[in-house]
């Protein structure tokens, strides 16, 4: 989808004429590009609340000096503001550490029923707070698998936070554990460990783009759940090191489904 990028070099040769060389650096030019887009994106996220946090600062040194009211409103604002921009360093080190790690295989085993059964118990106080119900399907299924366990309790605890964030106050979140003989692109047995939410769904023409860094649906709505469009992104790369898959379905006026797929050798 993208346009070749030649370097081109001229040189005289004595008796001959000239020698052009063609070096293909489309590769070069896109990793370039790439890089450029995600400081640019990275300088925009944190400039975001600090723009705020600086403004604050200044009303609060002037205008709102003496008035204790509007002092408790603002300095309330620039917890949120300092929150959001702390959520977004610490994803960008985690980020930043998965990928450095995505070659290396992990030398661990973990038990995934398990892992999963302690991921939503850490996420109840969330869920309790958007009134969201956790139903855990196959939790006793055995489920060794190799793996990380740190880094897959990181996928699924984004998976389920985002099913509690997105799937709308009231509603089930449903996680489904099952051992598979088989699964399409991996070869021998794997384990799959589902999130369903019964939120409104996202439009098939997301769904590709979902794992790009900072790609969001809905800017406004993920910013105002504090999300910092990293969440994905993470999982992507922690999937992949560990050799697995991640499947998304989604309804529109339904709900969605990240399906993770790991093997077990
Ligand atoms: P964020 O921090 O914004 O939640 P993520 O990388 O976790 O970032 O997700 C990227 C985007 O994908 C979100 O902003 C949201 O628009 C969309 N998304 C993720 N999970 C769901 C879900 N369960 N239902 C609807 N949309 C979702």
């Amino acid at each position: 989808n993208h346009e070749t990028a030649f370097d081109i070099s001229v040189a005289p040769v004595p008796g001959m004429g000239m020698l052009c060389c063609f070096v293909d650096v489309t590769e070069l030019e896109l990793v370039g590009q790439q890089r450029r887009d995600f400081v640019a994106n990275v300088s925009h996220e944190l400039r975001t609340p600090l723009t705020a946090l600086l403004g604050f600062i200044e009303t609060l040194q002037g205008p709102a000096k003496h008035d204790p009211v509007a002092r408790e409103r603002f300095l309330g604002i620039m917890e949120r503001e300092a929150g959001r921009m702390a959520r977004l360093v610490r994803d960008l080190l985690s980020l930043s550490r998965v990928e450095s790690e995505e070659r290396r295989r992990p030398s661990g085993r973990v038990d995934l029923g398990g892992l999963v059964r302690m991921t939503i118990a850490t996420l109840k106080p969330v869920a309790t707070d958007a009134a969201v119900t956790i139903e855990l399907i196959g939790a006793n299924v055995p489920t060794p698998v190799p793996g990380d366990s740190d880094q897959l309790t990181q996928v699924f605890h984004n998976l389920i936070e985002n099913a509690i964030k997105y799937g709308g106050s009231g509603k089930q979140v449903t996680v489904s554990i099952r051992a598979l003989d088989d699964a399409p692109g991996l070869r021998g047995r794997a384990v799959e460990v589902s999130v369903q939410d019964r939120g409104d769904g996202i439009e098939a023409v997301h769904l590709p783009r979902l794992t790009e860094r900072f790609y969001r649906v809905d800017t406004h709505r993920s910013r105002e759940k504090g999300g910092t469009g990293l969440g994905l992104a993470i999982v992507k790369h922690i999937i992949n090191r560990h050799r697995g898959r991640l499947r998304i379905e989604s309804e529109i006026g339904k709900g969605s489904i990240f399906s993770v797929v790991l093997p077990v050798e």
